[in-house]
């Protein structure tokens, strides 16, 4: 007997990344849309999800708890803070994309996550993953000779800056050198900067246009220097990705924080 459909609640479903998840979601069999959340006070709350039979959208996030298996959640950090809430309150496996997290939500992040399966990436992309992995690599082996710089390039409408994933490659790039991302980060050179600092990360952040996402990895030495890029020319990569992380989490794991680097087998061993 097959096994009966993973029950997905969509958070931020009027979104560019909700809409993505929701056409994944109708078209596979082994996933079922349980519930479409939007904005508390959305117009759309109560209007048929376009698609789904029987299903409106809803704008009470505890019902999107209440009728999943796992929640998936592309909105806001404030957004996501409530439903990394509820999402411990109900034990409900959630899979969150939002990007702009604040210093401090890393506890909240992990005291969900002692009641609940919880992955929290700023990129689902394979490729993104991989490029993570390939650039801690390159840093390891190119040492301290070679300047590390991360550029960025998005669409106009994205709130935040840098990109969620280019601080994940200058968090994964400060580790692999042993240092400290914090002290490293160069977000802004302007006027007189004066030299660079040998062992700072500096990143550039470029906007526009309907780019999906770009990442580009410098590794700058003397008379050479290597580049690892990554594009994303369509967000529905990004939303298979979180679907094959919810399915992944859905596997009975137990409450804990899971990376993208678990659900693609990319952990250093
Ligand atoms: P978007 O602005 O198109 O969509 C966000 C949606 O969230 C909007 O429809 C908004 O109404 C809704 N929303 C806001 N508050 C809400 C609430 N309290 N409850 C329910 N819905 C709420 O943005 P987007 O391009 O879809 O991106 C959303 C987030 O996902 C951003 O943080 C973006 O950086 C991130 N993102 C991550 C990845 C990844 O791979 N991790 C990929 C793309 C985008």
């Amino acid at each position: 007997m097959s096994e009966p459909a993973l029950r997905i609640a969509v958070a931020g479903a009027r979104g560019r990344m909700g809409r993505a998840l929701i056409d994944e979601i109708v078209t596979a069999p082994d996933l079922r849309l349980a519930a479409a959340g939007v904005r508390p006070g959305d117009p759309e709350a109560g209007m048929p999800v376009e698609g789904v039979p029987g299903l409106s959208y809803t704008d009470a996030p505890e019902a999107l708890f209440e009728r999943a298996d796992v929640v998936v959640d592309f909105t806001l950090p404030a957004a996501s803070r409530r439903h990394l809430e509820l999402a411990a309150a109900q034990r409900t496996a959630i899979v969150i994309g939002t990007t702009g997290w604040q210093a401090d939500d890393e506890a909240r992040i992990a005291e969900s996550a002692r009641h609940a399966p919880v992955l929290v990436a700023a990129n689902f992309s394979l490729g993104v993953n991989l490029l993570i992995h390939l650039a801690a690599r390159a840093a390891r082996a190119l040492g301290e000779e070679f300047a590390v710089e991360i550029l960025d390039l998005h669409h106009g409408m994205k709130r935040d800056a840098p990109s969620g994933t280019a601080l994940a490659l200058g968090r994964a790039l400060a580790a692999a050198r042993g240092e400290d991302f914090e002290t490293l980060a160069r977000f802004a050179r302007t006027g007189e900067t004066g030299p660079r600092e040998s062992r700072e990360i500096g990143f550039g952040v470029l906007r526009g246009g309907d780019v999906a996402g770009e990442h580009t990895v410098f590794f700058l030495g003397t008379g050479e220097r290597l580049e690892l890029a990554h594009r994303a020319h369509d967000r529905r990569i990004f939303a298979r990705g979180a679907l094959s992380a919810a399915r992944w989490l859905a596997r009975n794991r137990p409450p804990g924080r899971y990376a993208m680097a678990d659900v693609l087998g990319l952990r250093d061993g």
